[in-house]
C-alpha cells in the first residue's frame, strides 16, 4: 500500500488517541514488580484515581484485561450462582454484559430498550418494588452507551433503587465515561464501578478496573461463583503495599500515571468541559447536515460520542470507508442493531477543536462523496460554536 501521509485521526469512541507523553511513559525500563519503584507506582495511581472516580477511599482494583474482564470480575465477586441480575439492553454493551451474565449461570431479567434511550427510571423503580422477596441482588447500569451516543442518569438509577427501598448491588459500566464525564462513585452509592483504559484515560486498551463498595466487599464474603483469577481478596490484601499477587502489567501502570498526571494538569473540571464543548460541537454539526442522532432526547447526548443514523437506503458502513479511504479518519462502525445504519464519531481523550474540526471537515466531504444528500454548513455550525463557546 503507497504511504499515507499524516497521522490518522483515530475517531472510534475508544481507542483513542494515545499522546507522545503517555506513550513515551509506556517505553520505561523494566522494574521489579516487588521492588520500591512499582510500589510507589501503585500508590501514586490510587491517588490519581480518586478524582477521577471520586472513590471516596473505596478500594480500587487493577486488572490486565479489557473491560468485558472488569465485567466479569464485578458478577463473579459478588454473587452466586442462580442468581438474579437485572440488566438494560441500552444498546450493543448492554446487551454483551447480559449475554455474559446469562452465560455465566445466572438468571436474567433483561429490560430493553429501543437503542436510542437511556435506563428507564421509573421501569427500574415499579421493577425494584414489585419484586417484594428482593429476588433480584444485581442491578447492571452502562453508564454511557457507546454503541448508541446515550447517557443514562445514574443518580436517578440510585434513587430509583433507593425509592423501592431494595437492597440490590448497583454495578455501574462507565468505561466509555471514565475520564470524560462527571463520575460520583461514593455519592451515587455504586457497589462496583467498572472502568477501562483505552478512552477518557488516553491509554491503550488492556487495564480494567472494579471501584469496590463496603456493601460489595460484604457480599464478596459470601459470593459463591468461581473467581479464578478474578479473585479480590489477595490482590486488596497486596495492593495496600502496593504490590499485586501477580505479575502486573507494569509499563501500562506508568502509562495509567502519566494518562492521570495529564488529566489533573489540565484539572478534571476543564476535562469535563472540554469533552460538553466537543460534543455540542459535533450535534451542531449534524444539525447543520440536516441528520438525526441516535439519541433521541438532546438531554441524554453524551459527551464522549455522537453516533450520526444515515438516511433509509445508504449504508452507514459504504459511507465510514469512504471517509477512511479518502481521508485516513476512522471512524465507529454501527454495533448491533445498528450494524448500517449509523456510524460514530468518537470526541473524547486527548482531543481539541482544531482535531474535531479536522474530522468534521472529513466527514462532511466524504458523506457527500459518498452520495448522501446532506446541506452543508455543518462544520461551519461546529465553528461558529466554538467562536462563542
Ligand atoms: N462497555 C462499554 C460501554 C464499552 O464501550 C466497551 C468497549 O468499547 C466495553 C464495555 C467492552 O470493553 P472492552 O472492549 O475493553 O472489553
Amino acid at each position: 500500500m503507497p504511504r499515507i501521509a499524516g497521522r490518522q485521526l483515530v475517531q472510534p469512541p475508544g481507542p483513542t488517541n494515545v499522546p507522545d507523553r503517555v506513550l513515551r511513559a509506556l517505553c520505561a525500563p523494566t522494574v521489579d514488580h516487588r521492588g520500591p519503584i512499582a510500589q510507589q507506582l501503585v500508590k501514586d495511581i490510587f491517588a490519581g484515581f480518586e478524582r477521577v472516580f471520586a472513590f471516596g477511599g473505596d478500594p480500587v482494583i487493577l486488572y490486565a484485561a479489557s473491560g468485558t474482564g472488569a465485567w466479569m470480575a464485578a458478577l463473579s465477586n459478588t454473587l452466586s450462582p442462580g442468581d438474579k441480575v437485572l440488566g438494560f439492553e441500552t444498546g450493543h454493551f448492554g446487551r454483551l454484559w447480559a449475554e455474559m451474565v446469562s452465560e455465566m449461570g445466572f438468571e436474567l431479567h433483561q429490560e430493553p430498550t429501543d437503542w436510542r434511550s437511556p435506563i428507564d427510571l421509573n421501569k427500574l423503580e415499579s421493577i425494584l418494588k414489585a419484586d417484594k422477596s428482593h429476588t433480584i441482588k444485581a442491578v447492571c447500569a452502562v453508564h454511557n452507551e457507546t454503541s448508541t451516543g446515550v447517557t443514562s442518569d445514574i443518580a436517578g438509577v440510585r434513587k430509583a433503587i433507593d425509592a423501592a427501598g431494595h437492597p440490590a448491588l448497583l454495578f455501574v459500566d462507565t468505561i466509555s465515561g471514565l475520564g470524560s464525564l462527571p463520575y460520583e462513585h461514593k455519592a451515587w452509592k455504586v457497589d462496583v464501578t467498572i472502568g477501562g483504559s483505552q478512552k477518557g484515560l488516553m491509554m491503550p486498551p488492556g487495564l480494567s478496573f472494579n471501584v469496590v463498595s463496603e456493601k460489595a466487599l460484604e457480599a464478596n464474603k459470601t459470593a459463591k461463583m468461581p473467581k479464578g483469577y478474578w479473585r479480590w481478596a489477595p490482590i486488596l490484601a497486596q495492593n495496600k503495599d502496593g504490590m499485586f499477587p501477580y505479575t502486573p502489567a507494569t509499563n501500562m501502570l506508568f502509562a495509567l500515571k502519566e494518562g492521570l498526571t495529564m488529566l489533573h494538569e489540565e484539572g478534571i473540571e476543564a476535562v469535563y468541559a472540554r469533552h460538553a464543548r466537543l460534543a455540542e460541537a459535533t450535534r451542531r454539526a449534524v444539525q447543520g447536515w440536516g441528520l438525526e442522532t441516535v439519541c433521541k432526547d438532546p438531554k441524554y447526548a453524551s459527551n464522549t460520542v455522537t453516533a450520526i443514523m444515515t438516511p433509509d437506503g445508504v449504508n452507514a458502513d459504504q459511507v465510514r470507508n469512504m471517509i477512511y479511504d479518502r481521508f485516513n479518519i476512522s471512524l465507529g462502525a454501527g454495533l448491533g442493531n445498528l450494524v448500517g445504519k449509523t456510524f460514530r464519531i468518537g470526541h473524547l481523550g486527548d482531543f481539541n477543536e482544531t482535531m474535531l474540526t479536522g474530522v468534521l471537515a472529513g466527514v462532511e466531504v466524504g458523506m457527500d462523496l459518498a452520495g448522501m444528500k446532506i446541506q452543508k454548513g455543518g462544520v461551519q455550525a461546529a465553528l461558529t460554536y466554538f467562536a462563542q463557546a
